[in-house]
């Protein structure tokens, strides 16, 4: 009776999710759980439905929803100052910078706010010290980027990218940017002309379904690019601090690319907060009026990513992560073979592949929202999970269980 009557009506979910189709412009099709609260690993939705988090804002709530140390100093420093724009100094840039540089092993960075802007800050600079050291002829520089690749929305990085979805229509598209094989050092020197300022690439490729490369292939890489005077750009916006078992994933191949950009997890869930590192011999092609940003750098930006990264040293999380996804990939391994084609990781940034049997992961990710579990498929065949870096070996336990469940359920009756 009672559910007869709550059935005529739209649930709040409902109600917000047609809101929201009607007046935000429809660049995502988003999995239909309307969030409103949030706390570690959990999330729940406007009709109070709990879900474990299973993507972690593609990898910038590393920390977990809602970190108290976060938490608290954002507070403590919105009652103070919020921003100032880079017209003046504040009082929170330089220890800021120097916690990012002491953490990352950088000389220096240049602070910036998404992702996006920092892969820009990055190419900026290459170009840069392509022209003013490398002595590349004005406007020839070029940059080698990967299949595949993923590096955000802008107009040039969309320019270089392989995905129809992602460039189509979005034309004119820049000059200057070289496409290889991921995973592939032959191509990679072969590209390299007197001309190349820069090798641009995800150490593990996430958005393309967390495409993981032939081991030692950004040691390689690293080894042509100072070969052939290229700075090697690890675009870590997704892989860093911690996801991967390491603090950074180019930690796994002991290198030091030229340059490294981050974002996402910076920003401790609160804010973007992103930053290119570099030496203070690149980074200073940057002089004083030729880039900015009104936001970048400012003092409440500056807190948060303090104290994100004051969370990852506190707990542990990189070691956590290491031995909770090796944890993780095995339990997925013993998925049937039939259903499930491949099982890849590193730390707590996996996933899983379906076989052509089991089809398209879409219907999968459905029943494990409906079993309160949140995680979403990358393109057709393969669903991502990346839980904040402070769940429970319990919880992973229990995530496996939803898994399995969603997924036997569904298969055993296509
Ligand atoms: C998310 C992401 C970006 C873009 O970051 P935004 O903050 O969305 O602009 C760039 N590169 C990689 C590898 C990413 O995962």
């Amino acid at each position: 009776m009672h559910l007869k009557f709550r059935k005529s009506r739209m649930s709040k979910s409902d109600e917000l999710i047609k809101l929201e189709s009607e007046v935000v412009s429809p660049n995502y099709a988003p999995i239909p759980a309307v969030l409103s609260k949030a706390e570690g690993i959990w999330v729940w939705d406007v009709d109070g439905k709990k879900y474990m988090d299973c993507l972690s804002a593609y990898s910038a709530v590393n920390q977990g929803h809602l970190h108290p140390k976060i938490i608290g100093a954002a507070e403590d420093q919105m009652k103070r100052i919020t921003l100032t724009s880079r017209a003046f100094f504040n009082d929170q840039l330089g220890k800021f910078v120097q916690k990012l540089c002491d953490f990352s092993g950088f000389e220096m960075a240049c602070p910036m706010n998404t992702g996006a802007e920092a892969v820009e800050t990055g190419i900026k600079v290459a170009r840069r010290w392509g022209y003013w050291h490398k002595k590349v002829e004005k406007d020839k520089a070029e940059i080698i980027v990967c299949q595949e690749n993923f590096h955000g929305r802008t107009t040039t990085i969309v320019g270089f990218s392989t995905d129809p979805d992602s460039f189509t229509d979005f034309g004119p598209y820049p000059a200057g940017f070289v496409t290889v094989p991921f995973g592939d050092l032959e191509a990679l020197e072969k590209a390299i002309t007197p001309n190349t300022v820069g090798f641009l690439v995800e150490p593990i490729q996430g958005e393309a379904g967390v495409k993981i490369p032939p081991t030692g292939y950004l040691k390689g890489a690293h080894e042509i690019c100072k070969k052939h005077n290229v700075l090697l750009i690890a675009d870590e916006i997704q892989t860093g601090f911690a996801r991967t078992g390491r603090n950074f994933c180019f930690e796994h191949d002991n290198i030091k690319p030229d340059l490294v950009l981050v974002g996402k997890a910076l920003g401790g869930g609160v804010m973007p907060v992103s930053a290119v590192l570099g030496s203070k011999e690149i980074l200073s092609v940057l002089t004083s009026g030729s880039h900015g940003s009104t936001f970048g750098g400012n003092p409440l930006a500056c807190a948060v990513g303090t104290a994100a990264i004051e969370v990852l040293e506190d707990e542990k999380l990189a070691e956590k992560s290491s031995e909770l996804g090796a944890y993780f990939v095995e339990k997925l391994e013993t998925l049937s073979k039939d259903m499930i084609m491949d099982v890849r990781g590193k730390g707590l940034l996996i996933a899983i592949e379906f076989t052509e049997k089991a089809g398209k992961a879409k219907k999968y990710v459905m029943a494990m929202k409906e079993k309160g579990l949140l995680a979403k498929q990358t393109h057709d065949t393969i669903i991502r999970f990346a839980p904040p870096l402070v769940i429970k070996k319990e919880e992973i336990d229990l995530a496996f269980g939803i898994i399995k469940e969603s997924i036997e359920e569904i298969f055993t009756k296509l």
